[in-house]
């Protein structure tokens, strides 16, 4: 704990000179450089030994080789024993919540409550060096108020891309389905109909969305639900893509079965989450339409050996050993095929922090470590549309960069434990 405060108290300093900064006018960018013993190029997967990465305030102005000349008064960072690659990217988290890991808690806690447990998840997710994620579903549009709490500077997290409440059909994976009707029980995002879901989509811009998330099929974690049935008609889900990038937001799909998959594709969404049922036809479809898979590996794991522990009911921890097997082996199918897949690991599920021990799994099932590396970064920066500011490190992109001791390519597992964490060019973590 005193380590985080320590972190969070220099954070602050860091966000108090950039307002000097920013108060003293046109005063320059502060400019910094950051000695790098390699580093991971995540367009190319190809390593360069000994760069120099220029920063100017926010942005990296320049990445050049070790005859650089440094200025001598300038602010040197000396990773050049490290490994450094760009901020990582998670693509499917849920930072807004409790604190508790009982997985009734929410019935207890009130909306402001799982909102304030949301600026402790977003500044534990950003020390695991995930420096951009996109939220994929909250009530209250607490992620739209975490996001621009994060965006002003007032807190430390990651750049957050949030869909706001995400659209279900009445009594689907997206609603809550687990009391009595006397109690009339119902999500933010449920809308059943095509104006009903466009309406929804409206109100979710208004509040200031980034993104369109729904549920095409059931879900491992809802009560009632079977993962492998279709929810939504296909006019539905056309509503709900037509509408979405008409206002230029993305769309992501919770869909594990297959026919749930594949009308969402056809409708024209951007990106299949879960993805647990895949066949060759779904992944050449998607790679057709220039759809993203999002596989979230790493939390059957967790479901399976801490649920019953945590009150996950049985209805709920059977699914997951449904899904489980068959979703790495989706995963395995979708490399090989060449689809693109992005990290998305649905935090939440399993504790916030621990999102980069995914990637073990994503090389046991089937990437290269720099394919998996590029899942994180470069893959996931195509998906948001945000190619131009993060998921690699060139000038112009935001100086979002993250540093490890040993080698990924030869031990994927040391993304478990960053060392060296930079967003937007401010050091928050250095060990
Ligand atoms: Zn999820």
């Amino acid at each position: 704990m005193g380590c985080a405060v320590r972190l969070t108290l220099k954070f602050l300093s860091a966000a108090s000179i950039a307002l000097t900064l920013s108060v003293s006018a046109a005063a320059a960018a502060e400019v910094s450089y950051i000695k790098a013993g390699s580093l991971f190029d995540s367009r190319s997967g190809k390593v360069t030994r000994n760069a120099v990465i220029e920063i100017a305030g926010q942005k990296i102005v320049a990445v050049s080789g070790p005859d650089t000349v440094i200025p001598g008064d300038a602010e040197v960072i000396d990773l050049s024993e490290s490994f450094v690659i760009p901020g990582l990217m998670d693509m499917h988290t849920h930072v807004i919540g409790h604190l508790d890991s009982y997985f009734f808690a929410g019935y207890f806690q009130s909306p402001h409550r799982a909102t304030i447990g949301g600026v402790v998840n977003a500044e534990k997710t950003l020390m695991a060096g995930f420096t951009t994620i996109r939220n994929v579903g909250a009530s209250d549009y607490a992620d739209i108020a975490l996001r621009n709490a994060i965006n002003a500077g007032d807190i430390p997290g990651p750049r957050m891309a949030v869909s706001g409440p995400g659209l279900g059909i009445t009594g689907g994976h997206c609603d809550r389905n687990s009391l009595n009707p006397s109690f009339e029980e119902r999500s933010d995002g449920v809308a059943d109909g095509p104006w009903a879901v466009r309406e929804q989509i409206r109100k979710n811009i208004k509040y200031g969305a980034d993104l369109t998330k729904f549920c095409a099929t059931g879900g491992v974690f809802s009560k009632g639900t079977k993962v492998g049935m279709t929810q939504y008609t296909l006019e539905e889900m056309q509503a709900i893509v037509d509408e979405s990038h008409t206002h230029e937001r993305k769309v992501a799909a919770h869909a594990h079965g297959t026919e749930g998959i594949k009308r969402a594709i056809i409708a024209g969404v951007d990106s299949i989450e879960h993805a647990s049922f895949l066949d060759e036809e779904a992944v050449q479809m998607g790679i057709d339409r220039d759809v993203y898979f999002a596989l979230d590996i790493y939390n059957t794991e967790y479901t399976l050996e801490r649920g019953a522990a945590n009150g996950v009911p049985e209805e709920n921890i059977n699914k997951e050993r449904a899904v489980g097997t068959r979703q790495r082996q989706s995963f395995t199918l979708a490399v090989e095929m060449g689809a693109k897949v992005v990290f998305a690991t649905d935090s939440g599920v399993y504790p916030h922090g621990d999102n980069g021990k995914q990637f073990a799994r994503a090389v046991r099932f089937g990437m290269t470590p720099a394919q998996a590396i590029q899942s994180a970064t470069s893959v996931s920066a195509d998906l948001l549309g945000w190619e131009d500011r993060v998921g690699e490190i060139a000038p112009g992109m935001y100086a979002d960069i993250v540093a490890v001791d040993g080698n990924p390519l030869d031990d994927i597992a040391e993304l478990e434990d960053v060392d060296f964490v930079m967003k937007g060019g401010v050091v928050y973590k250095s060990e």
